[in-house]
């Protein structure tokens, strides 16, 4: 591609829009191209707007608001938690936001005894809480958490150890052909490879009596490299703390499934709650994990399930046994979203972005990062608005609470408003872990990927000067599975352009795409990142090794003050539907030979490659007309109309029923998998019907797939008559 990357004097950062308008310094823009989705003309002004924006975000102002983001423990449903909305809804009223506090109510647990004892073949006490480091003193913090799985019920077990690697399906099906049950065991498994729910779910139908998670050196510890505080990856002593809800079936508030957590909500009992786990869980340090496993006797293990500690891992049980006893404190406990507006001169068009603000302790990177980028992006909108700019849609920026015990904020706010935002949200844009380090990656809904490209392609990546769309195909060709706490998602499509991801359930996007219907992207700088949900995500760490000098937060805020700009300014929505359609066919051959594969020679996917190949006609159809749309007078009721029907074909995807199984999750294309966890399963229903070999379950699937395939057709044909039939309305934007 033409690297478009070009570092201009900017001279313009104290006039206006308008100003900049009337002055249109063409040596400048000469050289540019025109943006998708804006006519000739306003292009220009877009390009003056974009790189007035991306000259706001700072380092130093990063640098400054992480540090007070982490200063104390801010874990959902205590004090902290609660202190840091306030300030943040201040934050954004400065940057001239109308800004306030949205509060649920939820089922919620925090931890009041978690206790972990050897009994044998010695006593021992477990750790439960990291040890301080002398130059970090946020390691000294008597406020922090200790280690604990969010959502275990309290539960007193002693019982001997079984190892089950990661604790996947295929992991127990191995364990039973070397002749082992894990009933009445306590399992011990590494975290990796799947959402921590999904290892708690397992070891629960497994009939196991408890679970103990580890962090196995091998993951994300010394086998990756040097460990804090040395280096960035996990020490031994170092807890990962997480939720365990089942997610996979809903997330948000085990008792309001589908409905807001108002006060007065129906609730069902916590008995009748699906998504609460049932067998005690907690997670433990490598150190202890190695005190465990080295008295284990039984088979030796298969090779892959050898991790990083120095013995030979058995299978067990033998002679280790241990003693544990978690207390939760159950409660109705209130969560505080921040929801921070910026009024567009069109309200029924809304963009919003969101990150969550609760944390495990002081969460640097996992989310600090991403609201210190957030704040920025804010700030930048802001000084636009002081410097006479408005938008055109109204921007939507949103702080959730509760997002690590289970996407609670979101959930219960998309929710509480599904209706309103089904009928004006054009996008929501999440970031989480907004940087870990130099290399950019996202996740999108097919038909948003370009715009991520596009928009990295106008910013430079700090270290090595190049465009962040440059480094990070080209880190995106070198990179073979890295080791890392947080999960990757698998790229959606290999061609030469850098690749996105898909969307999983990993973050607060999940409601926004799986149950609204919201076309969503997630993105955010990844790196050697090992102290995941631990005590030592800190300040300390993003100083030493994740960001020193902030450049990387600075240039997240320019991506994501561009890509706002983008979507808020376009006369017409940029949505490829011809990519999605592509993503569909590609899938729908994969799926075909899986189900050859599992012996269903006879399962007939013509249905389904037939509805993806219309949809891709329809949207080439289409593209022309919304072309000349772009190039006729901006703004007006047509315009409107066909931006919002654009944005809705996203929600031609859901079904009312949901999933089999999971009527929340209603888009028909992506869900979490069911046994995954964060990693996102494509077509979920036909997946798993081809899993079950179910020939009748099959049947159902491509009927409801390429039904939701059909009505996006139709609504793109829609389009297509809308955008051609001459408007009389043009009122100006
Ligand atoms: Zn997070």
């Amino acid at each position: 591609m033409n690297p478009r990357r070009r570092n201009l004097p900017f001279l313009f950062a104290t006039l206006t829009v308008g100003a900049l308008m009337l002055i249109a310094p063409a040596p400048l823009i000469e050289a540019q191209s025109g943006i998708r989705g804006f006519s000739a003309s306003h292009a220009d002004a877009e390009r003056q707007l974009e790189q007035w924006l991306r000259k706001i975000p700072d380092a130093e102002h990063a640098e400054n608001n992480l540090r007070h983001i982490t200063a104390e423990p801010h874990m959902a449903g205590t004090e902290g938690s609660h202190r840091l909305a306030d300030w943040l809804r201040l934050q954004y009223e400065n940057d001239g936001f109308d800004a306030k506090i949205v509060s649920y109510s939820v089922w919620l647990p925090l931890p009041t005894e978690v206790k972990l004892d050897l009994v044998a073949p010695q006593k021992k006490p477990l750790a439960t809480q990291e040890e301080p480091y002398e130059w970090d003193k946020s390691t000294y913090d008597s406020r922090a958490s200790i280690g604990f799985n969010t959502y275990s019920p309290s539960g007193e077990v002693t019982a001997a150890i079984v190892y089950a690697n990661y604790g996947t399906a295929d992991d127990y099906r191995q364990l039973e052909s070397l002749g082992v049950s894990v009933a009445g065991k306590i399992v011990l498994v590494r975290y990796g490879n799947a959402y921590r729910g999904i290892k708690s779910k397992l070891a629960e139908e497994h009939k196991a009596a408890a679970l103990l998670i580890y962090s196995d050196p091998a993951d994300d510890g010394y086998d990756a490299g040097d460990v804090y505080p040395r280096g960035p990856w996990r020490p031994m002593s170092a807890i990962q703390r997480g939720s365990i809800l089942y997610t996979e079936i809903y997330p948000g508030d085990p008792l309001t499934p589908g409905v807001a957590a108002t006060p007065d909500a129906q609730r069902i009992s916590p008995a009748d709650a699906r998504s609460l786990p049932r067998i005690p869980v907690m997670p433990i340090n490598a150190q202890d994990a190695a005190a465990i496993l080295s008295h284990l006797t039984g088979a030796k293990v298969p090779r892959a399930w050898q991790g990083g500690l120095p013995i030979t891992y058995h299978t067990g049980p033998g002679e280790s046994a241990v003693h544990l006893k978690i207390v939760m404190d159950y409660q109705q406990r209130k969560i505080y979203d921040v929801i921070a507006r910026l009024p567009g001169t069109d309200d029924s068009e809304w963009v919003v972005l969101g990150n969550h603000h609760d944390a495990w302790v002081f969460g640097a990177v996992d989310p600090g990062s991403g609201t210190t980028v957030m704040l920025e992006t804010a700030r930048a909108l802001g000084e636009l608005v002081r410097g006479g700019w408005k938008p055109r849609r109204s921007i939507v920026m949103c702080e959730w609470d509760g997002e690590e015990p289970g996407l609670l904020g979101s959930t219960e706010w998309v929710e509480d408003n599904v209706k309103e935002l089904q009928s004006k949200a054009v996008t929501y844009i999440n970031t989480d872990v907004g940087v870990a380090g130099p290399n950019f990656s996202a996740s999108a809904t097919p038909s948003l990927q370009d715009i991520v490209r596009e928009v990295t392609r106008e910013v430079s990546d700090p270290n090595t000067g190049r465009s962040v769309y440059e480094a990070w195909k080209e880190h995106s060709e070198h990179a073979v599975n890295e080791p890392s706490g947080v999960a990757r998602e698998r790229p959606l499509r290999t061609d030469n352009d850098a690749p996105l991801g898909t969307l999983g359930a990993g973050s607060d996007f999940c409601p926004f795409f799986d149950f609204a219907g919201i076309p969503s992207l997630d993105v955010g700088f990844n790196g050697d990142y090992g102290v995941y949900h631990s005590l030592y995500d800190d300040f300390f760490w993003m100083k030493r090794f994740g960001d020193p000098d902030f450049a990387y937060h600075a240039t997240l805020a320019k991506i994501l003050g561009t890509i706002v700009l983008r979507l808020d300014q376009a006369d017409v929505l940029q949505f490829d539907y011809s990519a999605y359609a592509e993503t569909v066919q590609h899938e729908a051959g994969a799926l075909t030979a899986a189900a050859k594969r599992v012996g269903l020679t006879d399962a007939d996917l013509a249905p389904l490659a037939d509805a993806a190949a219309q949809l891709r006609e329809a949207a080439q159809r289409t593209a022309p007309t919304l072309r000349a749309l772009e190039t006729s007078a901006s703004g007006t009721a047509q315009h409107q109309q066909v931006n919002l029907a654009l944005a809705a074909v996203e929600q031609s995807f859901l079904s009312p029923g949901g999933l089999p199984g999971r009527p929340w999750y209603k888009h028909q294309l992506w869900a979490p998998g069911s046994y995954a966890g964060y990693t996102a399963v494509m077509m979920p229903s036909l997946a798993e019907a081809i899993e079950h070999k179910d020939a009748e379950q099959i049947r159902r699937a491509i009927a409801g797939i390429a039904a939701a395939l059909t009505r996006a057709t139709a609504k793109l044909n829609e389009i297509s008559r809308l955008a051609q039939t001459p408007s009389s309305d043009h009122s100006p934007s």
